[in-house]
Formats: C-alpha cells, sequence, structure tokens
C-alpha cells in the first residue's frame, strides 16, 4: 500500500498575528512554525492504515527549505519519505497542481490531507486534487478504513453522519474527530534524521491569486456591567447600541 499525506506548514497557534509591505503580506519574523494540526490526523491515519499492511507514507509539502525541520518531525512521526516541491505556495490551485503533478504516475493507494490549512483555511486543495487527478475526492471525513481495493469512509453531515464507498484511488481530507494526532518517540525522531527527504522542482504553473490586504479583526470591546436592578437600561442598551432588539 503506497499512501500520499500532503502537509502545510503553519505559524504556531499562540502566534500574535501581524502583516508587513502595507498589509499585503504576513510577518514571518519571529515565528514559529509547526505542522498544519489536521495533517497530523490525516498523517497518524495514513499510519495506522500502512503499517500493518507493510506499506509506505510519504509526506509532501510545496514550499521552501525552512519548513525542513517541520518536514523531519513528520518523518519522526513514522512517515517513510518526504517530498518538498520547492516553491512558494502562494495559492492553493498553485498548490493543488504541483501536488498533482508529483503524485499523477506514482501509483499511490490514496492521498490524504487536511480538511483545511489553518492559516489561509482555503479548505480547496482536496477537492481540487481529486479534479485534477480525476480521482474521487471525499472533503472533510471522521472515519477512514481500506479492504481490498474500496475505502469506507464516514463523514458529519448536518444533523447526522453519512456512510460513503469508494474505490481506490481517492482524495480525502481530515477532520478532527479522524484520529488522535501520533506524538513522536525517541526512536522515531533519531530515525527521522536519516529518511529520505527529496527537494524537486517545481513543475510549470503559475499562481491565480494576489493578495491585496490583510486587516485584522476589531479588538473586542470591553464588558459593559448593568446592575439586576436596571433591566430598563439593558434593553435601551440592546435596542440602541447593540441593536440585536
Ligand atoms: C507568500 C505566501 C507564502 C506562503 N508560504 C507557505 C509555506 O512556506 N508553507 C506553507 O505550507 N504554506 C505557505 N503559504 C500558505 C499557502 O498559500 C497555502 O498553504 C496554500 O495556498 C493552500 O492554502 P489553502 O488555505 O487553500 O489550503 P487548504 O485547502 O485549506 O489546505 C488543505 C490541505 O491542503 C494541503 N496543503 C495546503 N498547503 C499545502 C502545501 N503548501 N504543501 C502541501 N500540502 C498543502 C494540506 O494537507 C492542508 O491541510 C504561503 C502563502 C503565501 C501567500
Amino acid at each position: 500500500m503506497k499512501v500520499l499525506v500532503c502537509m502545510s506548514v503553519v505559524p504556531d497557534t499562540t502566534t500574535k498575528i501581524t502583516f508587513t509591505n502595507n498589509d499585503t503580506s504576513f510577518n514571518a519574523q519571529g515565528v514559529q512554525f509547526i505542522m498544519n494540526p489536521y495533517d497530523e490526523l490525516a498523517l497518524t491515519k495514513a499510519l495506522d492504515i500502512a503499517e500493518p499492511a507493510g506499506g509506505t507514507v510519504t509526506i509532501l509539502h510545496v514550499g521552501p527549505a525552512d519548513a525542513e525541520p517541520v518536514i523531519r518531525k513528520a518523518l519522526s512521526m513514522g512517515a517513510t519519505d518526504a517530498v518538498r516541491i520547492n516553491a512558494v505556495p502562494s495559492d492553493s490551485q498553485f498548490v493543488a497542481a504541483q501536488i498533482a503533478a508529483y503524485a499523477k504516475d506514482k501509483g499511490f493507494d490514496f492521498i490524504l490531507t487536511g480538511r483545511e490549512s489553518i492559516d489561509y483555511n482555503g479548505g480547496a486543495v482536496c477537492g481540487l486534487l481529486g479534479a485534477m487527478l480525476n480521482i474521487p475526492s471525499i472533503s472533510v471525513i471522521t472515519q477512514l478504513s481500506v479492504s481490498g481495493q474500496t475505502a469506507t469512509i464516514k463523514r458529519d453531515i448536518d444533523g447526522g453522519r453519512e456512510t460513503v464507498s469508494c474505490s481506490l484511488p481517492f482524495v480525502a481530507s481530515a477532520q478532527k474527530e479522524l484520529c488522535e494526532p501520533r506524538i513522536p518517540n525517541m526512536r522515531g525522531i533519531m530515525a527521522a534524521r536519516t529518511k529520505p527527504l527529496q527537494v524537486t522542482d517545481p513543475a510549470s504553473g503559475t499562481t491565480h491569486v494576489n493578495y491585496v490586504r490583510f486587516e485584522l479583526p476589531q479588538p473586542k470591546q470591553g464588558v459593559k456591567m448593568i446592575s439586576a436592578d436596571n433591566p430598563e437600561e439593558l434593553l435601551h442598551l440592546l435596542r440602541n447600541e447593540a441593536k440585536v432588539i
């Protein structure tokens, strides 16, 4: 069994976000980068399926060299090898096109992505990959099992859950409930140092989206305390200030 897991590298969730270049670029100065949390789940699930079958799990990242410590973390979790496509991944269509160009003739049984990158939140790469590779694409999955040439997948829908099946190969995106992320152990960390990390040039392709401006949300206003003896003031504020009634 051959599995591909796509990994994006994102700012640590505690990062204080600022912008540069007249608010057109994210300011990466001093920021700690981590593996996209949904991709940790995708990788763990891929390992849980591939390892008992004696299969391999390849990590693929589109991005510059400073992602390599995070790629090594994926190797320490148990991935067999990794590929980094050396390009600035500035939009989802470009990223998906790079992944598709790499994967198209490699014979992967299935491909997993995260449901979204927690920085740019496009939630687009999985669907784009399905279309570009002409394979089934199933988003936001919470359970996955593979038997022979068939995958059985569960996903949450509004007010319930659905079970679908599809034939291999397919691409699916991982949602929170898929599994608990695997924590690398010392043996994995040592082994990761010598596992193969191949760097390839990007396929030809272009970016389609330019970032015009980023804005932070307005800071939350302070809480207004209203005396329990004064419901008229509460009503007045809800009606005239918050304008919610
Ligand atoms: C100038 C600039 C530089 C950037 N540099 C980087 C960078 O160095 N590293 C980085 O990861 N992102 C980087 N990004 C973010 C990158 O643009 C997004 O990851 C990409 O556009 C996909 O965004 P999305 O929100 O649509 O992904 P989504 O569709 O929300 O992502 C879903 C899943 O797709 C996969 N995926 C997403 N991005 C990648 C990727 N780059 N490689 C492999 N799989 C991926 C992951 O499995 C992810 O969970 C950069 C963005 C800009 C504008």
